[in-house]
């Protein structure tokens, strides 16, 4: 149970406060005291928000937007496992309802919160308890990456491109990224490091289980110098049989080597995505502390590793490092911030983003007083860490299924707009996040808006029978849950997307997804057409679908989507891209980066992740999973 939670401004002035009993705040005044003077005062506030003083836990969260701390407190002794996911939430709630007033700093106002605080303390209490009974699968100890090093690789640190010579392997680079060599002759080409990357993922996020990976090992393409990607034909007239239609793993494997992977299903996922989509999985703690005394040793400048070895030698010379406090200059953060941008470039962050995070960084460290245990590296690793999690922490509640049932009880159907370039994963993540709808109950019409790629309208069909099959209309009162609005090809976008939301109201679907033609960012009556359908048919949400495997393109893409959004709608206040959708992120082993670029350019918020090629592939981002595989 909490016992108190308070919403104070970073300059003491407190704004809202919940105590479960009227004298509590006095068992707990000291210890919200300690913490503000000796954390939130000293900028000492770390990556895991905890402060505990005797019996007493309290956690954190710092809104440096707004200038705002939220604190909740309890007993040390009570495991709440919602708490983070409380504090998350309760912070976007009271941000999202008074963004007005804090933006002018209004803190003596009256903020009447309780019963916002209320049901959000209820819904996580409620998802800790549903938490508490999803039964935990503990990675065998061969399943773990542990098991995969052996004790040389280990010890030794260095030499690995020797090791690679004697297993035959060379890393070339080439045009578009590096190329394996097998010095047997055998060249495994790009799709054959995605697919290796796809397993690591898995293997990683813990997610898929050894079959699944090893039926996509077996969709692993062999090599073959004249495949070329072609695009799929989606059959015309959407002739689609069964279910089972949609796996193609058997053309692959025999005649089809145009290598487009595509959704998977069987009956067994059915009732696998109730409720809220689940956090894409973090590896191991310990796995993280292995990786995190790499970091550092990595970054750690010349300096500080002499004075590393110095007391490793003295004794004394030890104390004397401990003891010494200085001010932190853009001077010594220099060595650490270039390493840190290389670092991050090569996990796929932007290079401009990247160098602006690092200058970010010596800004907010310039002067600061190093603590007594610190080190340059370790500081500027965890101040980086803090602005990343902040970044990728959306700003605002971002809950779709809580705004559909709104829509919903208002007799209004849920309009969500995709839109992206060709082939990122536009209508498969579409059809995913209709089956999770469904899943909850919720009716979907899909517009078919792409009037303009050949096939696109069948592939939708396809979609909609395969997700009719698996959630049929008698085990949900005689309704089909999912039905196709479409008009075929060469038709005006915006049209259709009208009549679709018309007829959804009619016919009381409860959530429009309007799928739309793919289109370069530089395409300019292509980004007309995609304006003016967000214009005339106001959708509450327009989500951009960009792959996870892009890197400086990613930025391009979405700065010129905006753009147009904002150029050509011809209005003050233009809808622009209110979330993204991250494909293919079961493709790019560790390098994230896409992530950071994507809303860093737009602060909007990764709504979606897709991670693979079944119904079920859909995850929520977890702001620290990425991070941390970004900084490993
Ligand atoms: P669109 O042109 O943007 O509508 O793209 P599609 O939905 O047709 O997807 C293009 C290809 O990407 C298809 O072969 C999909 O199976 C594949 N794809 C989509 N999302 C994912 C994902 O999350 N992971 C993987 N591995 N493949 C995906």
């Amino acid at each position: 149970m909490l016992d108190l939670f308070t919403i104070f401004s970073k300059g003491g002035i407190v704004l809202w406060c919940f105590q479960s009993t009227s004298h509590i705040s006095q068992l707990f005044v000291p210890s919200v005291n300690s913490l503000i003077k000796t954390v939130i005062l000293q900028e000492r506030t770390g990556s895991n928000n905890n402060y505990t003083q005797d019996s007493l836990s309290l956690k954190y969260r710092l809104d440096n937007e707004f200038d705002l701390v939220f604190v909740i407190a309890f007993q040390k002794i009570l495991q709440l496992s919602y708490v983070d996911k409380f504090l998350d939430d309760i912070q976007l709630e009271f941000r999202d309802k008074y963004k007005n007033e804090l933006a002018r700093k209004n803190y003596f106002m009256e903020f009447e919160f309780s019963r916002n605080f209320q049901e959000v303390l209820m819904s996580a209490e409620e998802w800790g308890r549903a938490q508490a009974n999803i039964p935990k699968q503990m990675r065998s100890y061969n399943e773990s990456s542990k098991s995969k090093k052996t004790v040389a690789s280990m010890i030794e640190k260095k030499g690995n491109d020797k090791e690679n010579k004697k297993n035959g392997k060379i890393i070339e680079p080439q045009k578009n990224g590096f190329k394996e060599v097998n010095q047997n002759n055998v060249t495994f080409n790009e799709e054959d490091l995605i697919a290796q990357n796809r397993i690591k993922m898995a293997q990683k996020m813990g997610a898929m289980n050894s079959n699944k990976l090893k039926k996509n090992k077996d969709k692993t393409p062999k090599p073959s110098p004249k495949a070329t990607k072609q695009p799929r034909q989606w059959p015309l007239g959407g002739g689609v049989k069964d279910v089972s239609t949609l796996d193609y793993t058997k053309d692959k494997a025999n005649n089809n080597p145009d290598n487009q992977p595509d959704i998977e299903t069987n009956s067994e996922i059915v009732g696998q995505m109730e409720g809220n989509i689940k956090d894409i999985e973090i590896e191991s703690d310990s796995d993280i502390d292995e990786e995190e005394n790499d970091f550092d040793d990595k970054f750690e400048t010349a300096a500080e590793r002499k004075k590393k070895n110095d007391s490793k030698k003295s004794v004394f010379s030890m104390f004397k490092g401990l003891v010494g406090r200085k001010n932190l200059t853009a001077a010594d953060m220099e060595p650490v911030l270039e390493k840190l941008k290389e670092h991050l470039v090569a996990k796929n962050v932007a290079i401009e983003i990247a160098t602006k995070l690092c200058d970010s960084v010596s800004s907010k460290l310039d002067g600061k007083i190093l603590g007594s245990f610190e080190s340059v590296a370790s500081t500027v690793k965890n101040t980086m860490i803090e602005s990343l999690v902040q970044i990728l922490s959306p700003k605002r509640r971002v809950d779709i299924l809580r705004d559909a049932m709104a829509a919903k009880k208002n007799n209004k159907p849920y309009v969500i707009s995709f839109c992206g370039v060709n082939g990122v994963g536009k209508s498969t993540n579409l059809a995913k996040i209709c089956f999770w709808l469904i899943e909850n109950n919720l009716r979907v019409l899909i517009a078919a808006c792409d009037t303009f790629r050949a096939g696109a309208v069948e592939q939708l069909r396809t979609h909609t029978k395969h997700l009719n099959a698996l959630h049929p209309a008698k085990k949900h009162n005689n309704q089909q849950m999912v039905q196709l609005y479409e008009k075929g090809y060469g038709k005006d976008a915006a049209g259709i997307a009208m009549e679709a939301i018309n007829y959804a109201k009619e016919a009381i679907y409860d959530v429009v997804l309007v799928d739309t033609a793919g289109r370069m960012q530089d395409n300019e009556p292509l980004m007309r057409a995609l304006t003016k359908l967000i214009k005339v048919n106001e959708p509450d949400m327009v989500l951009f679908v960009g792959e996870a495997l892009v890197g400086n393109e990613a930025v391009d893409q979405l700065v010129k989507f905006n753009q147009a959004l904002a150029d050509y709608s011809s209005t003050q206040d233009p809808h622009l891209i209110d979330g993204i959708v991250l494909t293919k992120f079961d493709t790019i082993d560790d390098k994230v980066g896409a992530a950071i670029s994507m809303t860093y350019i737009t602060g909007q918020p990764i709504v979606f992740v897709g991670t693979g090629q079944t119904y079920t592939d859909l995850k929520s981002l977890n702001a620290k999973a990425v991070v941390a595989a970004l900084m490993k």
